[in-house]
């Protein structure tokens, strides 16, 4: 292994690709040492919204973080087709979240209010629509939908596409990509960096942390704090059917090959592996209920994910004081802020600091008082 890098990249999923992307697109020389394919990546497991509307409640910052993220995505699907080659399939011309029933209608346009009245949240439009104003954009929805809430600013993408992008990417930049090189441990000397694996020991000025769940072990090593409380969620796919739904739904969209999938439960539990059909029973049924005519398909697929879910559900960036150089990022909704991530942590990490009127309110140091309210949505 080389051992003269700018910066080492711990973690290749899609946070850690879009932030060592970024660094290769300025011009640093960049590794990223990753676990086996085996290991459990919410990077490809999630659902692949770019999700703005009801992103931030508790915390304001999170609202204008996520916006920033929603506007850069187009530049950033753009920069990588002209690398590539590969369309990212990015759609961004609005989003819906559907309520069933009156009950739901109400809690919905309760949410929507405190949104709004939040001081400092960035505007962005998000609205409550009556069943018959969101007919005029779905006109497939069933008797049952009682209306929904809708942002301008969301939107879904292909986000295994992305994630290939950023790792074909990779080559051209020269970035160096090291599987089956989990860190174990990490430590400073004459100004370097020295992270040892089981292929041996890999050397460079700076470090960003970005392995998931895994950051919470890691970050301690070089005097950072990542409290983690990950949680699981589900996704059934269906066949391929007629194109019927032109904006993406909190739990429903339909990618650009024609599949429909479903999603968004979450569940306290870690294994990956065993999925609960009783909670995909639930999700179809309320994907039913919302669009009838999807009980004529078949399910072709389904599978759980770990997501990489910060305590308080807001994401985290640090940089170490007793380590200067050395970095931490991890967050949920790491598809929708992929853009922040390789346009802006990149930018910062290159420049040696994080720029607090940007970042600042996502220091782990907000862990020392309560926690906010865990209402990251997607
Ligand atoms: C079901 C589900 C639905 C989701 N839906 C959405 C959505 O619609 N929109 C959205 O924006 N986000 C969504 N997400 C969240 C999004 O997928 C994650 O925020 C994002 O994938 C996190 O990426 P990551 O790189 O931090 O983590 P991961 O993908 O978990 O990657 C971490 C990487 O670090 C590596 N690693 C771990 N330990 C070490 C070590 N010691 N040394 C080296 N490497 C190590 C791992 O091997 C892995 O490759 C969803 C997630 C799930 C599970």
């Amino acid at each position: 292994m080389r051992t003269d890098y700018d910066v080492a990249v711990v973690g290749g999923g899609l946070l850690g690709s879009a932030i060592a992307w970024g660094l290769g697109r300025l011009g640093k020389r960049v590794a990223v040492l990753d676990e086996g394919d085996i290991t459990k990546r919410a990077s490809r497991a999630n659902f692949a919204l770019v999700w703005v509307q009801s992103k931030g409640l508790g915390m304001p910052a999170y609202t204008v973080w996520t916006v920033h993220a929603s506007q850069a995505w187009g530049r950033l699907a753009l920069e990588l087709k002209q690398q590539t080659g590969l369309d990212v399939a990015l759609q961004q011309n609005g989003g819906f979240h559907l309520t069933l029933g009156d009950d739901e209608f109400g809690q919905r346009t309760e949410l929507v209010k405190r949104m709004h009245n939040q001081t400092g949240a960035a505007d962005y439009k998000m609205e409550m629509l009556s069943a018959s104003e969101v007919k005029k954009s779905l006109p497939l929805i069933g008797p049952e939908v009682s209306g929904g809430s809708y942002c301008p600013l969301d939107g879904h993408v292909n986000s295994l596409r992305t994630f290939r992008a950023f790792h074909t990417g990779f080559r051209a930049f020269g970035i160096d990509y090291f599987p089956e090189r989990p860190v174990s441990a990490i430590s400073k000397s004459g100004g370097e960096f020295r992270l040892a694996t089981p292929k041996g020991e890999l050397r460079a000025a700076k470090i960003v942390l970005a392995a998931g769940n895994a950051n919470q072990t890691l970050a301690p090593m070089v005097g950072l704090y990542a409290p983690m409380g990950p949680t699981r969620g589900q996704i059934v796919v269906t066949e391929r059917t007629m194109p019927f739904l032109p904006h993406p739904l909190t739990t429903i969209r339909q990618t650009d090959e024609g599949t429909v999938m479903i999603g968004d439960s979450k569940e306290d539990e870690l294994d990956d592996r065993a999925l609960k059909h009783s909670i995909s029973a639930v999700m179809t049924d309320r994907a039913q209920r919302m669009f009838p005519h999807l009980s004529r398909l078949n399910v072709v697929r389904s599978w759980a994910g770990i997501r990489v879910m910060p305590q308080d559900g807001f994401p985290i960036y640090d940089q170490s004081e007793t380590h200067p150089g050395a970095f931490v990022a991890c967050c949920h909704s790491g598809v929708t802020l992929a853009s922040n991530h390789a346009f802006e942590i990149a930018r910062m990490v290159a420049q040696g600091a994080l720029e607090p009127e940007l970042v600042g309110a996502f220091s782990a140091s907000r862990f020392g008082g309560a926690g906010a309210a865990n209402n990251s949505g997607y």
